[in-house]
């Protein structure tokens, strides 16, 4: 049994749930404690029945009710050391190292994290094999690099960040130096950069992917699909599934299973 679902994703909360046979896992925590407790409750795991927690870097979104999960309910918390500092879980008993770039077995899960560029201390994104397949999850950079590249590439799903449109960006609400944050090389990936990188290395049409930590005040889900999709079929990849995961509620199901033939290029779209 392989059953991925995306819980939350975007700067107001990320969480994605992994379930196999022996093992259910969750990237990251980014929900306050109540509400987790329940999305995970809605999906029959309760939270006292997580296998772990792994924590891509100490961003609130991302950290979220971490700590407070697992002391309640004893459940292990995976992150680098810099990660475990920085979001004060060094402390915790069921805190562990998941050492950058060395793969760990979590049941019949094998989890490899790998650096991306983005501001926070050692932040990472995840490279997660299961029943033979691979899903990639990569939010929260500023720049493509080698690793996000050798993980798109090895990835049956790659989730990953389509945070904003740079016009939207630079004609919006936010202060020029937020603007420079958000689009320089430590902040977050913009729509056509997600494209190019999809363009560039993902190891066949039959990929799928998820576009995900779309930003609410400079992105639209219908923008980000327009681009990604568009640039994708300029590369000849038009048969590439391509799905928005929801900012603010339980949305997008994986199972690893192939696809019947025709189906939609269009993912869920809304305004
Ligand atoms: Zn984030
Ligand atoms: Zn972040």
């Amino acid at each position: 049994m392989l059953y991925f679902r995306s819980l939350a994703s975007g700067s107001s909360g990320n969480a994605y749930l992994l379930r196999t046979e022996t093992i259910s896992l969750l990237f990251d925590a980014g929900l306050r404690r109540p509400a987790l407790e329940k999305v995970l409750e809605a999906e029959g795991v309760p939270a006292a029945r997580l296998g772990g927690i792994l924590i891509s870097h100490e961003h609130r979104d991302h950290l979220g009710s971490a700590a407070e999960i697992a002391l309640r309910h004893d459940v292990p918390v995976w992150a680098n050391d810099e990660v475990l500092r920085a979001a004060g879980l060094e402390g915790l008993n069921s805190a562990a190292v998941l050492e950058v770039g060395r793969p760990m077995l979590l049941g019949d899960v094998e989890v490899t994290s790998f650096p991306v560029s983005h501001d926070a201390v050692r932040p990472v994104g995840f490279l997660v094999r299961v029943g033979g397949k691979v899903i990639t999850i990569a939010t929260d950079l500023g720049k493509p690099d080698g690793h996000l590249a050798e993980a798109v590439a090895a990835a049956d799903l790659v989730v990953l960040e389509a945070n904003h449109d740079p016009e939207m960006l630079h004609s919006g609400r936010y202060p020029p130096h937020l603007q420079k944050r958000v689009a320089g090389p430590t902040g977050h990936l913009a729509n056509y950069q997600a494209a190019e990188v999809l363009a560039q290395h993902v190891k066949s049409d039959v990929v799928d992917v998820w576009l995900a930590h779309l930003s609410r005040n400079n992105n639209t889900q219908t923008l980000a699909l327009r681009t990604v999709i568009g640039i994708l079929r300029a590369s000849g990849l038009a048969r590439l599934r391509v799905e928005i995961a929801r900012r603010d509620r339980p949305s997008l199901i994986w199972s690893g299973q192939a696809r019947p033939q025709q189906l939609s290029l269009f993912g869920e779209e809304c305004a």
